[in-house]
């Protein structure tokens, strides 16, 4: 079996055991792969073993990707969005998971309805208030999500985090839990509308098992599937 495929089917059977552990249903879990800085050769080996949906942090790079591929994928931004970049955001990708500020929200909406396009969109949380990471934090996201339910071309769908870096993974596990709470808060304002199923993105290779125990419906690997990024 060739390395990707290989990987993927021994990150699935890990998410499967991850949820088991905690009693939840693995089929409530959307593997995101990120395939930032990897050629489309490596995407198409993933969508070939059942992959859909792929993570992108360099819009330029992403934008070449996905206009060469041949088949129609489902694509995620996952990395900082300047605002003068929203209009490319808005044509390529089907899901921003970085939304952290109204005004990028308001671009959004407005390319989204120039493009005809419903956009699903994210709030990034900045969980752990490190100066230097985007996202919004805790108590001002109650103003974002009202801000973004206005925008007529904007589907918000849930929120994203990333626990401060660590190189123990047991270290993120507090993040995810406050992240967690912090959704169910958020929901039962009701903040996120009619919104049947809150996402909660959080989760990368080296910790997505343990944010599966904390609740993430989302997780977002790159390296564990790909290989390491030079
Ligand atoms: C790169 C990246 C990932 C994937 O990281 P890995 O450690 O390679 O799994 C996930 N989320 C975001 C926001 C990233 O930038």
């Amino acid at each position: 079996m060739a390395e990707i495929e290989k990987n993927l089917a021994a990150v699935r059977k890990r998410i499967f055991a991850a949820a088991q552990r905690v009693g939840r249903n693995s089929a409530e879990i959307s593997l995101v792969a990120v395939s930032k800085k990897k050629p489309l050769a490596d995407i198409m080996a993933a969508h070939a073993a059942g992959q859909k949906i792929f993570g992108e942090n360099y819009l330029q790079d992403a934008r070449e990707k996905i206009q060469q591929c041949p088949k129609k994928l489902c694509w995620h931004f996952i990395g900082h969005v300047q605002t003068n970049k929203a209009r490319q955001v808005a044509e390529f990708f089907d899901m921003v998971e970085t939304v952290d500020r109204l005004k990028l929200a308001r671009a959004l909406d407005k390319y989204a309805g120039q493009f005809q396009r419903r956009l699903d969109v994210l709030v990034q949380v900045n969980i752990g208030r490190e100066p230097q990471k985007s996202g919004v934090l805790p108590e001002d996201a109650p103003d974002l999500l009202t801000g973004i339910t206005s925008l007529p071309n904007l589907r918000l769908r849930g929120i994203m985090a990333m626990p401060p870096f660590s190189s123990n993974p047991e270290d993120s596990r507090p993040y995810f839990r406050r992240t967690g709470k912090l959704a169910v808060e958020l929901n039962a304002g009701g903040l996120f509308g009619t919104l049947e199923r809150v996402e909660l993105s959080m989760g990368m290779s080296g910790d997505y098992e343990i944010a599966i125990e904390e609740g993430a419906t989302m997780v977002r690997v790159g390296t564990a599937l790909f290989g390491a990024r030079l």
